[in-house]
């Protein structure tokens, strides 16, 4: 949001001014009294609020009260607005662009800027696309001075506001390079009276890979946006994406997991057009009490008819993997209630099923092809 990539731009010298955070209109009417004049703005992650009267210009303390009761509980493409910013009203001369993001078609960063930002920029890239410039960054040398210097020229900033573009330039690269960031944007980047710089809005995208070495961004995610599945399946520490089909999947390693939406997807073709419900890579220690968290959260996905386990046995041996399917059913007693088909195969497949036929749960199908569980799965979900 936006007030936390503020938070981030100030931690590296961008220049801007990061407001007061609000979650009543009480609070923004508070803000308001320190701030004077001030713009109320909606904190959602996505763009466009200024163009869905989310983003409003308050003269007065009880203007801003108005305006946060206005916006407080709107939705902007789709997302509850919980807390607005108040940030002091800056009197703008000028809107440019400004980006770094990650451009994995290339292998390489981009630089997207342009003097002609603002809410229409979109429209500028389509009707003026030479107006936006893209400038290419090897991660090898990533951006010192003189390729700052180089971008400030060629989205041609005026020459009274060089100097401090090229500052700010390098001081977003830092973001974006310090932070583990995938995006870093400002729109505006604004040219204020008196030719100063100041980003007036800011939207940064984290990597989550960098997660280990980010504690502190734990505290900008938006736990109330968040699909309660999903929230449930990161506490637990499972690899887990919802999707909206009905055949619930589990299996061990992301290839082997991919893999397994395609089969279930191309076999529910012939059973009602039944699709995968979630994405789940149980990974490799496939104990009982992973294999119970994992069901645990499939199982209470409302959408899910059927579920199917697909385990290639390679350092968790099928025998581990199997008691692990058979301690989560004693687990989960009867909060188990959906059909389970089991595939199984590699190392020690054989003791694996053995475990299963033995157990004979009821709920239990094993199959022994893939294709075939996929089919059975898909069979049971549209059943
Ligand atoms: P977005 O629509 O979600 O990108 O939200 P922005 O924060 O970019 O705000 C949209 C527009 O509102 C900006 O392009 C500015 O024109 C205007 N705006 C934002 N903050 C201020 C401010 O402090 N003062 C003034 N005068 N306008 C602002
Ligand atoms: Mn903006």
């Amino acid at each position: 949001m936006e007030y936390q990539a503020k938070e981030l731009f100030a931690k590296h010298g961008v220049p801007g001014t990061p407001g007061i955070v609000a979650n009543t209109p009480a609070e923004a009417r508070e803000a308001a009294e320190k701030l004077g004049v001030c713009v109320v703005k909606a904190q959602v992650k996505a763009g466009g609020r200024g163009k869905a009267g989310g983003v409003k210009l308050a003269k007065t303390p009880d203007e801003a009260e108005q305006h946060a009761q206005a916006i407080l509980g709107m939705e902007i493409k789709g997302l509850t607005v919980n807390r607005v910013l108040i940030a002091p009203a800056a009197s703008i001369e000028e809107e440019y662009y400004f980006s770094f993001l990650l451009d994995r078609a290339n292998r390489q960063y981009l630089c997207i800027a342009s003097v002609e930002g603002g809410v229409e920029i979109e429209e500028v890239a389509k009707t003026n696309p030479d107006a936006v410039k893209q400038i290419a960054i090897d991660p090898g040398t990533g951006v010192d001075e003189a390729k700052a210097r180089a971008i400030v020229a060629e989205a041609a900033f005026p020459e009274a506001l060089t100097d401090q573009a090229v500052q700010t330039v390098l001081a977003l690269w830092k973001v974006f390079v310090e932070e583990d960031a995938t995006l870093v944007e400002v729109n505006p980047l604004a040219r204020l009276a008196g030719d100063r710089l100041e980003a007036l809005d800011g939207k940064v995208s984290l990597d989550e890979n960098a997660e280990f070495r980010h504690a502190e961004h734990a505290d900008f995610e938006d736990k109330a946006a968040a699909d309660p599945l999903e929230a449930k399946a990161k506490e637990k520490g499972l690899n887990y994406v919802k999707l909206d089909g009905a055949v619930g999947i589990i299996g061990n390693g992301a290839g082997l997991v991919m893999s397994t939406l395609d089969v279930v997807a191309y076999a529910g073709e012939k059973h009602g057009g039944v699709k995968p419900a979630n994405f789940l890579d149980i990974g490799g220690g496939a104990s009982a009490q992973v294999m119970a968290d994992g069901l645990d959260v499939i199982l209470n996905d409302e959408q899910v008819k059927s579920v199917f386990v697909n385990v290639f046995g390679g350092i968790t041996s099928c025998d581990a993997v199997a008691n692990g399917i058979v301690g989560a059913l004693d687990i989960l007693g009867d909060e188990a209630t959906k059909p389970l088909v089991v595939r199984l195969d590699g190392n020690n497949v054989e003791e694996g099923r053995r475990i299963l036929q033995e157990k004979n749960h009821p709920l239990v199908t094993l199959v022994e092809t893939m294709d075939g569980a996929a089919d059975k799965a898909a069979e049971l979900a549209n059943a």
